[in-house]
């Protein structure tokens, strides 16, 4: 079997790959839905990938690795990636986890983060109702994450909430940094109560701070959280579109404080995961699929961890029905260290109608139970889907 077209179409906000096959396979991978920016990057790599073999992911994804690299720029080689796992199972007639070693758990645990309705006000109160609702969907989530300080609009909507200006990009990342002011970091804390007071103590809670933290700030807010029992603490200084990881920094921020310290989403290759796991400058990594490289790359990254002892909860926010399928097919493969991923939704909601495939209900208890068909075990219905194509990609079913 060889690759005879790669096509990249923007479905929606998410730019969708195509890898088409000699003998009538296609596999299909999803970018996040806040890059469809991204398309002419992906399809930069049609001349390499005409006439490999896709089953031989590996071989192929040599080719193409050295031209990705931090967040936004490891999405097209991630979901190529994915595609190409798609194709293996497909051509082998089995799902995905059983060539990533197969699975060892037949449901995996999903937390939500993405699933929020966009806050007005910012009192500890509607803090507090934030979580009510999110602890309260359908979906039974065990693990809800909250945005505060940096990563939230804390820091516009407190007055001096720290010492520097939040900065007018529309981007965010390095760009939001600063010392706390004392009334700022007591409000956070004040915040993070009032949600606690709401989750008790059967829903795990996880915060998503930054990144733009300083370490002194970053260890006191750490310390003074140790009596909530968080699952973990997201991105204090770096993280989101940062294109760097300073592991010495998270290091020293780990170390004085028993509240584990998370990060990871925006990091391309393992090699990048490498200092972070070897000096144990976090508890828990949280790549991206679709960002550090792909599934297998994720899950090389989730062993070497489990062998020192660090945890692993996969980010997922934007990447949709597709991106969700492939969390579904790794996560089932990974160690024990494995804690949940982040759920992805339709977004728009019309997602659910064009993609086959997902269970209804999708999320039960927390957990999705993980299907059996062929490659990602899920397909966008071209039929249903050809409507929301535009003009200059309408021949992406074809
Ligand atoms: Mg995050």
């Amino acid at each position: 079997m060889r690759i005879s077209d790669l096509k990249c179409a923007v479905i929606g906000k998410n730019p969708i790959v195509r890898i088409v096959t000699d003998d009538g396979i296609s596999g299909y991978g999803e970018v996040e839905q806040y890059k469809p920016y991204l398309k002419p990057f992906v399809m930069q790599f049609r001349e390499a990938l005409i006439g490999e073999d896709p089953t031989d992911v590996e071989r192929v994804m040599l080719k193409i690795r050295q031209r990705g690299a931090f967040k936004p720029y490891g999405s097209a080689i991630s979901v190529i990636e994915m595609a190409l796992w798609d194709i293996a199972g497909k051509a082998a007639g089995v799902p995905v986890y059983k060539l990533l070693g197969g699975k060892v758990r037949d449901k995996v645990r999903v937390y939500n983060g993405a699933l929020r309705v966009p806050m007005t006000r910012f009192r500890p109160e509607d803090y507090a109702a934030e979580a009510k609702r999110m602890m309260e969907l359908p979906e039974g989530f065990t693990i809800v994450k909250q945005g505060i300080s940096f990563h939230s609009p804390m820091k516009r909507e407190f007055k001096d909430y720290y010492y520097g200006e939040p900065s007018p990009s529309p981007f965010h990342g390095a760009l939001d940094r600063g010392l706390l002011t004392e009334r700022g970091m007591a409000y956070t804390l004040d915040c993070v109560a009032a949600m606690k007071g709401v989750l008790g103590d059967r829903i795990g809670f996880a915060l998503d701070c930054g990144p733009g933290w300083m370490v002194p700030d970053a260890i006191r807010f750490a310390r003074a959280v140790e009596k909530h029992n968080l699952l973990w603490l997201e991105d204090m200084i770096t993280g989101d579109y940062v294109p760097f990881v300073n592991a010495d920094v998270y290091r020293e921020v780990t170390q004085a404080t028993s509240t584990p310290i998370h990060t990871g989403e925006q990091i391309y290759l393992r090699q990048n995961f490498k200092e972070l796991i070897e000096k144990k400058a976090v508890r828990v990594v949280g790549p991206d699929p679709c960002d550090v490289g792909g599934i297998a790359e994720l899950k090389w990254i989730a062993e070497y961890a489990d062998l020192h002892g660090i945890l692993m909860a996969p980010h997922g926010t934007g990447n949709g029905l597709l991106g969700l399928a492939a969390l579904v097919q790794v996560s089932a493969t990974l160690p024990h260290n494995f804690i949940a991923f982040e759920l992805p939704t339709g977004d728009p909601a019309w997602w659910f109608d064009i993609v086959d495939g997902l269970p209804a209900p999708l999320v039960r208890d927390g957990m999705i139970e993980v299907w059996d068909r062929p490659g990602m075990g899920v397909e966008i219905n071209p039929e249903r889907a050809r409507r929301y194509l535009l003009p200059e990609d309408s021949a992406f079913f074809d």
